[in-house]
């Protein structure tokens, strides 16, 4: 959509800093600076990770509609994230369990976890790096902290962070320094190696880990987690980051710790400001493994369901606010997606009308994303145009074509047509006889016959004799579906 000089819309969102809602701005004033931290690469990542990297792409396509710029960094861990229980690193823990090298395993979790995006309609980061190839930047980044005081050898030659040096530790969490109790279990700790229980490791000593693990000024060994971010996102956005975004897990002690290695070395904030997304949960419960709820957006999709479905499901969720996904809300979601597509291949048989009344109704909706990212406020105003008797046909295209890439759900894209495989057709004309005839046992049995054709019935009320559409989406390597429905016409 074309915008008038000086009505760029500016985007708003909450950081969790100052506890306020702030612009984002860039500082350097033409490209927005953001860094999202990424997956660790040891596992598939669940509905509830993409949940958190949607908001990333969310923010950058509203940036977009308002003519900002951005450069998103998001790294990709590979080395240095330890298990819960502190005792071996994420990636290697997996390698055991495979029995493979923990390269090839992150290389595949990678390339997995581009797909998941591809599949949401996440547009690409600008560079994903892996923690395993910034090892110098991690060096460099730590021999300045060095310099600056903050950082110095445990008895065990690990390197560790002094927290008690920065004084402004514990600001982005709330968990101060005087309130962090020994034995909390936020940081692990060699007995005694530290020189006060919630500093962190910058640098582990190899000890007997053999695998992963590089030559520095300080021996042999593996970085921490927390500086990978620090030294990444500062190296790759030019020593500052406008926006900083992660899921509500990595306030603390994550970014707390981020935070304190990274604004010694800028001498300033070196995050404008911090934006968290809330958890995910599935029917009710925290996905875990031991609960066996983990939900893949493979299992979605081997559902029969469209993967856009689950983004139009987290869009109806304000991302500050803990979520509820359920089967029953993914159908709901892919119900509406498939409606507003077929309504839209109604109004673009008619030209496009950019009216006063088309342009307010898309400013409107962008200015709800604009503020704090109100997307269930936006889809709320989508259906409204939807079913306005006001708005013509023409205008209802034009802000269908306008907020397409604002909400990323292909609205465009006309239901897919597909062919059906072969005997189906028959199989469904006499499946309606049999329904017409009231003959019930009939009619379930063609239906599980067409069930093992891939081919999915539905049935919704007919009036007159009820033409037939088919919607499908269909990919490869998954199992084929086709919903049939007898439309009312
Ligand atoms: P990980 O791969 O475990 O490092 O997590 C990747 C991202 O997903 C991080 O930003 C986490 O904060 C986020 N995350 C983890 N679990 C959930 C969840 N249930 N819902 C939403 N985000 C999550
Ligand atoms: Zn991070």
């Amino acid at each position: 959509m074309k915008r008038a000089e000086g009505e760029r819309i500016e985007i708003k969102v909450y950081d969790t800093l100052t506890r306020q809602l702030q612009p984002i701005k860039p500082r350097n004033g033409k490209v927005v600076h953001i860094y999202c931290c990424g997956p660790t690469v040891y596992r598939d990542a669940h509905v509830g990770n993409l949940r958190t990297f949607l908001l990333s792409d969310l923010v950058r396509r509203a940036l977009t509609m308002s003519g900002f710029e951005s450069l998103l960094i998001q790294n990709i861990t590979d080395v240095g994230h330890m298990s819960e229980d502190f005792e071996e690193d994420k990636i290697l823990a997996q390698s055991r369990r495979e029995k493979r090298d923990p390269f090839a395993i992150a290389r595949d979790y990678e390339a997995r976890f581009h797909d998941d995006l591809a599949l949401l309609n996440i547009s690409p980061a600008d560079s994903y790096p892996r923690a395993s190839e910034c090892i110098p930047m991690m060096l460099g980044h730590i021999e300045k902290l060095f310099e600056l005081g903050y950082a110095y050898r445990g008895d065990d030659t690990s390197v560790y962070f002094d927290s008690q040096k920065f004084n402004s530790y514990g600001e982005l969490s709330g968990n101060r320094l005087d309130a962090l109790k020994p034995g909390h279990r936020y940081e692990f700790t060699e007995g005694g190696a530290k020189r006060f229980h919630a500093d962190w490791a910058l640098w582990k000593a190899a000890g007997n880990r053999s695998e992963m693990i590089w030559d520095t000024p300080w021996g042999r060994g593996f970085p921490g987690w927390h500086i990978e971010c620090s030294a990444m996102s500062l190296h790759y956005l030019n020593g500052h980051v406008d926006l900083h975004i992660g899921g509500i897990d990595l306030r603390f002690p994550h970014h707390e710790n981020e935070r304190a290695q990274s604004n010694p070395v800028t001498g300033d904030e070196a995050v404008d400001l911090w934006l968290h997304g809330e958890h995910l949960l599935f029917e009710g419960r925290k996905m875990s493994k031991s609960a066996g709820n983990v939900v893949l957006l493979r299992d979605v999709m081997a559902r029969g369901f469209d993967p856009l479905a689950i983004r139009f499901c987290f869009m109806e969720n304000r991302y500050r606010s803990q979520m509820d996904l359920s089967w029953a809300s993914i159908a709901a979601g892919q119900s509406v997606i498939r409606r507003w597509r077929e309504k839209y291949q109604e109004w673009c048989a008619v030209p496009q009308e950019l009216t006063v009344a088309a342009q307010s109704e898309i400013v409107k909706i962008h200015g709800n994303v604009a503020e704090d990212l109100d997307t269930p406020r936006a889809l709320i105003a989508l259906r409204e145009v939807e079913k306005s008797n006001s708005l013509s046909f023409g205008e209802k295209r034009a802000i269908w074509e306008s907020l397409d890439s604002l909400f990323g759900l292909d609205l465009l894209k006309p239901p897919q047509e597909v062919e059906l495989p072969a005997g189906a057709e028959e199989l469904i004309s006499a499946r309606a006889r049999a329904r017409s005839e009231k003959n019930f046992i009939e009619s379930d049995k063609l239906r599980d016959q067409l069930a093992a054709l891939g081919v999915q019935v539905r049935d919704t009320r007919v009036v007159r004799m009820g033409s037939l559409q088919l919607s499908l989406r269909q990919r490869i390597g998954y199992p084929f579906h086709a919903l049939l429905q007898f439309l009312v016409r």
